[in-house]
């Protein structure tokens, strides 16, 4: 059992189903489409895997024009299309419905061009988000926003969802790092916005396909900022007996002025998985923060020592520098490692909120009482600086009910960071996990709103059908325009 539901496949399209198919395979190459149910079930679903569904068939385009084509078709059948990149969505972003056409864009792998005099990259999406920093590694150069799912996941999955990292804190998420993309709509047009030039002339459309969660368009293509390496980096660990102490910490650090490239934050549950799966020599205490400052040698210097004066006042139980590469490996080795060693203790739900760096503290502490009230265990590792949580509830997939406590204790945790003046999400997007919480961030005419600038881009709503709007609201809004055309 699970709480969220799906609408129910539309069964005249499944009906014609040999036809569409039929049709896709006449005008693309013949390994681009798959129908037989041993091959779509790999899509079944992202990696909110409690939620499954194969599709109807899978596309996989290696260029623009063949996402136009399969579009176009779909467009002309009234098929509903899932873009997807690498599937590694944990909010069911790429999730399929039983009469829907999956467009996969990960094929699309070629860096079409590096431009270090004028900073930018451009790249087909289908690249992961880590060999966009190794192509540029020779130039010197990098790729700041950095998901902790970097090896797989890919830009455009990344463009979808507005992802972050651990170093965002300094540079920003994927929509500050975005200068333009190229897109196909869902009538199969082809479409550029924005670009290597700074600035934009016009509405700022780029802002509202950054995070649009496939609702608007397919992106094929990407422009992306660049980024020069810094002259060095060193993290810093410091271990704190409590861990409202430790967000104060953070809070303190940011109201300082300073500006670290990364603060993170693993909490005890977390640390006790990382020490027996990744063996870091992380201390035995409440929260550990892992800080990282980069520069010249004397500004690292100088950033440490203030932030060394900073923790002080709270009496950390631990403090430890990093004085060689080696070091700052061992410190970054185990949250490196924190999602992977999180797995091994059973399953897990992990969330995405953003509350207020300054309620970080408070929010901690609700978290802990409320994970005592409904007698399921919480871990927290997360990127601390922006206020960016992910709280990963504990629970046995298994026992009956189990999972439907843990998305009804997330959903109070999320309803608790909205209550603090935080958001949703940070970086992992709605999806359907979300998607029926978003009345507790937007009123009515917000979200009409929203569902308005859809109508503009796919006003027949095929594109990634139930997720981001509340399922009953966004029927009511279908129905209306409906009635009115
Ligand atoms: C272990 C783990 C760690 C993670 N850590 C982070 C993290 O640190 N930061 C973070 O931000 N996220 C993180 N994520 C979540 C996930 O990796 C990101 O959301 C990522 O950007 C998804 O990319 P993807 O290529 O896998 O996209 P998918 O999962 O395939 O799709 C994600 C969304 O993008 C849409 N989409 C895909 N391709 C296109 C396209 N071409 N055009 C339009 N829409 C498209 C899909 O419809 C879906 O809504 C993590 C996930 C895992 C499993």
């Amino acid at each position: 059992m699970s709480t969220i539901s799906m609408p129910d496949p539309d069964k005249a399209i499944l009906a014609r189903a040999p036809d569409i198919v039929a049709a896709l395979r006449a005008a693309l190459p013949a390994d681009a489409v798959l129908a037989d149910p041993a091959e779509t079930c790999a899509y079944e679903c992202d990696a909110l895997t409690a939620y499954r569904c194969p599709p109807l068939a899978v596309v996989l385009p290696r260029t623009t024009a063949e996402v136009a084509i399969a579009l176009r078709i779909c467009h002309q059948h009234g098929v509903p299309v899932i873009p997807r990149g690498a599937g590694t969505s944990l909010a069911g972003g790429a999730l399929p419905t039983a009469d829907s056409i999956v467009i996969g864009t990960m094929r699309l792998r070629d860096f079409l061009e590096i431009d270090t005099a004028n900073r930018f990259i451009r790249v087909q999406t289908g690249v992961t988000n880590l060999s966009v920093s190794a192509e540029l590694e020779p130039h010197g150069f990098f790729y700041a926003p950095d998901p902790s799912s970097q090896l797989a996941c890919t830009i455009a999955g990344n463009i979808a969802m507005n992802s972050g990292g651990a170093h965002c804190l300094k540079y920003g998420v994927t929509t500050n790092n975005l200068m333009g993309v190229r897109m196909v709509l869902v009538t199969g047009d082809i479409v550029d916005v924005g670009g290597p030039e700074f600035g934009m002339a016009g509405l700022d459309l780029l802002g509202l396909i950054c995070g649009s969660e496939g609702q608007l368009a397919i992106v094929t293509e990407a422009t992306l900022r660049i980024v020069p390496k810094p002259e060095g980096a060193r993290p810093m660990l410091i271990g704190f007996d409590s861990a409202e102490v430790a967000g104060e910490c953070v809070a303190r650090i940011i109201r300082s002025g300073l500006l670290p490239v990364a603060i993170e934050y693993m909490d005890d549950v977390c640390l006790r998985a990382v020490e027996s799966f990744a063996k870091a020599g992380y201390p035995d205490c409440a929260a550990v923060l892992i800080v990282e400052v980069e520069g010249a040698e004397a500004e690292i210097t100088d950033q440490i020592e203030r932030i060394r004066s900073i923790a002080a006042e709270l009496k950390p139980v631990e403090f430890r520098s990093s004085r060689n590469a080696g070091e700052a490996l061992a410190i970054w080795k185990g949250r490196k490692a924190a999602f992977g060693a999180m797995g091994r203790l059973g399953d897990y739900l992990c969330l995405d909120g953003t509350v207020p760096v300054s309620k970080l503290p408070y929010t901690l502490k609700r978290i802990g009482e409320l994970s005592q009230q409904c007698g399921l265990e919480v871990a927290n590792v997360f990127h601390a600086g922006d206020g960016n949580m992910h709280p990963l509830i504990l629970f046995n997939a298994n026992a009956p009910g189990e999972l439907e406590r843990a998305e009804a204790f997330g959903n109070d945790i999320l309803r608790l960071c909205v209550d603090v003046g935080g958001c949703l999400s940070g970086e992992h997007g709605i999806g359907i996990e979300k998607r029926d919480l978003m009345t507790k961030q937007f009123a009515e005419d917000d979200l009409a709103i929203q569902m308005e600038i859809k109508d503009a881009f796919d006003p027949t709503w095929l594109l990634n059908p139930a997720k981001v709007f509340p399922l009953e609201m966004s029927r009511r809004h279908c129905d209306r325009r409906a009635a009115s055309r």
